[in-house]
């Protein structure tokens, strides 16, 4: 059932989730649809988290906010922890872009064509982009490996910055990856784009979101908007439920999808917690946040195809601080042409940015810079499209201060925290029993696949406690 805002919750559950990120409603899905009661909470006023949309000019024009592409194992997902048609309807983005000063490139993203035009245009020997693709292949999460990002690449690619660019800058832009972080992470991340290049829904993110909304429903799990949890419940070391309103909803276990410094600090408090643990989550570093500028184009307002994701960048080399800068030099443009459910056609401009360079400034400045952004973007924009400007009807912009409003995320992180994030959210149930977390945590389970598949991970080990605690279902 959904729950309204005002109803009062009375019934124990089994499962209560807090927060509805992909990962929190694929373990309510998968858990409900197991047998088990499930509560499922939401601070917002729609589903989806991250994955989420909003609406112009009555409906007339959508803004995804996250949907820009993910790897083909969403599929295979989604076919298994939601339904067939939430799968049939991911489709592949055939015209991938990169336009900066170092290179020209149009690719499918494929690691056939990543490895031809490795080959052909940067003049790398095919034995070593063969030797790199079988590297990262074999790179496996319990090895242990200490190699950085920039190991990697001065191992395979010595002083070709043109080279990391091609395979490091999409990976930057999509979860904010540094040279710095672990090999291990890039790895993953990478190979699982690269086995068949990079996909998204049609029809966008508010009518997936509807479609796996009707799922939950048709699962039992109850649903409730418009509620923050306010703390866990921990009694006789064990988590017992979660408290609303000021008022406690009893359960056996809880997950939580929300920050994973957040779940530990604020929803249960370090008391609860050894000194170490308390210790390991404060040291957990966050990702970086993201700027975005929307543009609604206007009714019968038609534009070249210029590709769907396109990289751009004017600075002459690949540092991925730049890439961060509040003076941006480089942004990704999602291009969402028309189709069935959307009427007109919508470009989203995304960069990576610090929360601070953002929180820091005075309301004016703060709007000043906004403007500035919005500006350099449109600039940058018309390098491909040059009458742009007068086809736009909407222009909005986010920042990581808007991230943090909407999410609850710590400074805005878009994706989650860096490495240590995952031993830390993998040893919560260890730390309080009944206690779960499951979200963007250590890069590489962060993103749409990465968060739901975390999810559907965590049900497992939900269901060995659930089972320990001789709960029938
Ligand atoms: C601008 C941007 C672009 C992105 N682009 C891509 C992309 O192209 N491809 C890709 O794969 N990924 C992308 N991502 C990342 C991806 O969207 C996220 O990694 C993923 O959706 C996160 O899912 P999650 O399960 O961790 O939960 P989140 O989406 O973080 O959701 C957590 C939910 O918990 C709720 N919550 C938190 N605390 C409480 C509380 N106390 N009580 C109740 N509710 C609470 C929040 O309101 C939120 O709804 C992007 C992210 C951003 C910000």
């Amino acid at each position: 059932m959904l729950y309204k805002v005002r109803d009062e919750i009375t019934k124990d559950y089994d499962v209560v989730i807090i927060g509805s990120g992909l990962a929190g409603m694929t373990a309510a899905n998968v858990l409900g649809r197991h047998g088990h009661s499930v509560l499922l909470l939401e601070s917002h006023n729609k589903l989806g988290g991250f994955a989420t949309w909003f609406y112009r000019h009555d409906r007339n024009h959508v803004f995804d906010i996250s949907l820009h592409g993910f790897p083909v194992g969403m599929i295979k997902s989604c076919r298994k922890y939601w339904n067939k048609e939430i799968a049939d309807s991911i489709v592949q983005l055939k015209d991938v872009r990169f336009v900066n000063p170092q290179f020209n490139v149009q690719t499918t993203f494929t690691k056939e064509h990543y490895t031809e035009t490795m080959v052909e245009k940067f003049g790398v020997a095919k034995e070593t982009v063969e030797a790199f693709f079988k590297h990262l292949a074999e790179m496996n999460f319990y090895d242990n490996s200490q190699m950085t990002n920039r190991e990697l690449f001065e191992k395979f690619f010595p002083g070709r910055n043109d080279v990391t660019r091609f395979l490091m800058e999409p990976i930057t832009y999509a979860n904010g990856s540094t040279l710095d972080d672990p090999a291990i992470t890039y790895g993953i991340v990478f190979s699982n784009f690269m086995s068949k290049g990079v996909y998204t829904f049609t029809g966008g993110t508010d009518h997936l979101i509807n479609r796996m909304k009707e799922e939950l429903l048709k699962n039992n799990v109850d649903i409730k908007l418009q509620t923050k949890v306010e703390k866990i419940q921990i009694e006789n070391g064990k988590a017992q439920g979660v408290y609303v309103n000021g008022k406690l909803v009893k359960a056996k276990a809880v997950l939580s999808n929300g920050n994973i410094r957040s779940t530990v600090l604020n929803l249960v408090g370090e008391e609860h917690f050894p000194a170490d643990y308390v210790e390991k989550t404060k040291a957990i570093r966050l990702n970086s946040s993201s700027c975005q500028v929307y543009m609604g184009l206007k009714e019968g307002a038609t534009i070249p195809y210029i590709g769907e994701l396109v990289f751009t960048s004017t600075h002459p080399t690949y540092e991925p601080a730049r890439l961060l800068d509040l003076k941006v030099s480089s942004r990704t443009f999602s291009v969402y042409y028309q189709e069935e459910r959307r009427p007109r056609i919508a470009i989203v401009s995304s960069t990576n940015c610090h929360y601070e360079d953002w929180k820091k400034l005075s309301k004016e400045e703060y709007e000043k810079e906004k403007e500035f952004m919005i500006e350099e973007t449109i600039k940058g924009l018309e390098a491909f499209i040059p009458d742009i400007r007068e086809k736009l009807e909407v222009v909005e912009a986010a920042t990581p201060v808007t991230v943090e409003r909407y999410t609850l995320h710590p400074k805005g992180s878009s994706f989650g925290t860096k490495f240590e994030g995952l031993d830390v959210s993998m040893n919560l149930h260890k730390t309080i029993p009944g206690l779960f977390h499951a979200g963007s945590v250590g890069i590489i389970m962060s993103g749409w696949l990465g968060a739901a598949n975390y999810g559907a991970i965590q049900v497992n080990a939900i269901e060995s406690y659930l089972g320990a605690q001789n709960v029938s279902v």
